[in-house]
């Protein structure tokens, strides 16, 4: 079969990619391992509850993509309000943490805030510069203090990372962490202020389908989209790709939204030390467990950090809370996720730890409240930035741009990405196919 572009992944970053190629009129296959499109942006229903694989918000910061994507869904989006707390000390602080120390107490809020204003001024008579930070751990100390750091930055990103911060560099952090303000984290050691500060304190969501809507909108009429269809081997001297259904494709130009470690595993003749360090490429996986419970909205929170230890998730929260429909007429939804490293997750104890802490934190009155269980596993989801990574990623897109190859999403360029990204990706690259770049 000859394919004047192959499409391999029907995440947001492909059916983006394949959505603008159909609109020019230019072929193209895609193929997507699983049955149906759409990455880490499906949908489960389960006993009329609907459960996305985590909290998946959308949020923009580039206009064209706006309309691009409410071109497509229409006005299924509606705006919502984030609100996010962190849960330390037994009681609930508005997020960001560093700008709402108020309740905790007194000898945190201290060692805290005299901490950050230490580090402050450290900064500002030293010269030391943050962003010039060693490693990430280095960087906490510069820009929250020693406080913030134990308190918080330290024990939270420990157990989403599953890697010692040192190994950790600052070039994932962009606007997730929002660098502490002067005068709102004194002002927030002592007043409760609600804060819009962070990159997402509003965002779209459907009342009904979940987040799947999305994909949902791009797919829709999109021809040649072959589900279930894995791609197996790539040979690129010869521009030929084997699916897993036993058929060959000879393609023009390749656009590949799988993880890059896993095209470089499957690319035959890929040179040994790019192959090498393609192995060399760490990501921390996460377990979510959701539930669909009986009862009124148990928490005003969309979604709530725990850095505490006694807590082996690092965050959980209620999507029901900031979108009641996705839980039938009297019931809600409750979330938690458990990030883990090489070991395997055991269904059974996270599940028994969740119920515990959701017990324990009053979230949850009875199990019997529970109404349906979905077990949903993220394998990689979470990119780590360890010092080898940049200099990977780099020699690896360079090999493969020199072939015809546009690695492009989340995990083909290897990256903290969000759906935003994913789809300018997927539309950038279909461009440049179509020579307007
Ligand atoms: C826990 C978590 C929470 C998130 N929350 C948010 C959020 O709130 N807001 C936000 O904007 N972003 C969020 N994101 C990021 C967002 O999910 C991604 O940026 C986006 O979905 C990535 O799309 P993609 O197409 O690049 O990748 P993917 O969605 O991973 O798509 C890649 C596709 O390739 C397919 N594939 C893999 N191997 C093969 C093969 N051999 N052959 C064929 N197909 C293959 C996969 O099945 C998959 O469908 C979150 C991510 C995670 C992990």
């Amino acid at each position: 079969m000859r394919i004047k572009t192959l499409i391999a992944g029907g995440g947001l970053a492909g059916l983006s990619c394949a959505r603008e190629l159909a609109r020019a009129n230019q072929s193209f296959l895609l193929v997507e391992k699983e049955e149906r499109p759409g990455g880490l942006c499906r949908t489960i229903q389960s006993k009329g509850f609907t459960f996305d694989y985590t909290g998946h918000f959308l949020h923009f910061h580039k206009p064209e993509i706006k309309e691009w994507v409410l071109k497509l869904v229409g006005n299924q989006l509606k705006l919502r309000k984030r609100h996010a707390v962190i849960y330390s000390q037994g009681t609930y602080s508005e997020y960001p943490y560093q700008e709402n120390n108020a309740g905790l107490p007194s000898g945190v809020v201290r060692e805290n805030v005299l901490g950050y204003l230490e580090a402050a001024l450290h900064r500002r008579f030293s010269g030391v510069n943050p962003p010039a930070a060693k490693n990430f751990k280095a960087w906490c100390l510069q820009v929250f203090g020693t406080g913030l750091s134990r308190h918080f930055m330290f024990p939270y990103n420990e157990k989403l990372w599953k890697v010692p911060l040192q190994q950790l560099t600052t070039h994932w952090m962009g606007r997730f962490v929002p660098s502490p303000r002067v005068l709102e984290t004194i002002q927030g050691a002592f007043i409760k202020q609600a804060s819009q500060s962070g990159y997402n304190a509003t965002f779209l969501y459907p009342d009904q389908g979940g987040i799947s809507v999305l994909p949902r909108a791009i797919a829709q009429g999109l021809p040649n989209l072959s589900l279930g269809v894995g791609l197996q081997k790539l040979d690129l001297s010869r521009k030929k790709a084997w699916l897993e259904t036993g058929l060959d494709a000879d393609y023009e130009t390749l656009v590949s939204s799988l993880p890059l470690p896993r095209l470089a595993a499957l690319t035959m003749g890929l040179p040994a030390a790019l192959a090498k360090a393609a192995r060399r490429l760490k990501a921390t996986s996460i377990y979510n467990i959701n539930l669909g419970i009986k009862g009124s909205q148990p928490i005003p929170y969309s979604w709530v950090y725990f850095p505490e230890k006694e807590f082996l998730f690092h965050r959980a929260g209620s999507v029901s809370s900031c979108v009641p429909t996705v839980a039938p007429k009297g019931h809600s939804s409750l979330y938690v996720e458990f990030s883990y490293g090489n070991s395997k997750p055991d269904p059974q104890a996270l599940g028994k730890q969740a119920i515990q802490k959701l017990k324990k934190l009053k979230w949850l009155s009875s199990e019997k409240q529970v109404v349906t269980r979905v077990d949903l596993n993220l394998p990689g989801a979470y990119v780590v930035y360890d010092k080898d990574r940049d200099k990977i990623v780099a020699g690896l897109l360079d090999y493969y741009r020199k072939h015809g190859v546009y690695s492009v999403g989340r995990y083909g360029r290897w990256e903290y990405g969000s759906m935003e990204s994913a789809m300018e990706q997927g539309i950038e690259t279909s461009r440049k196919i179509l020579g307007k770049n």
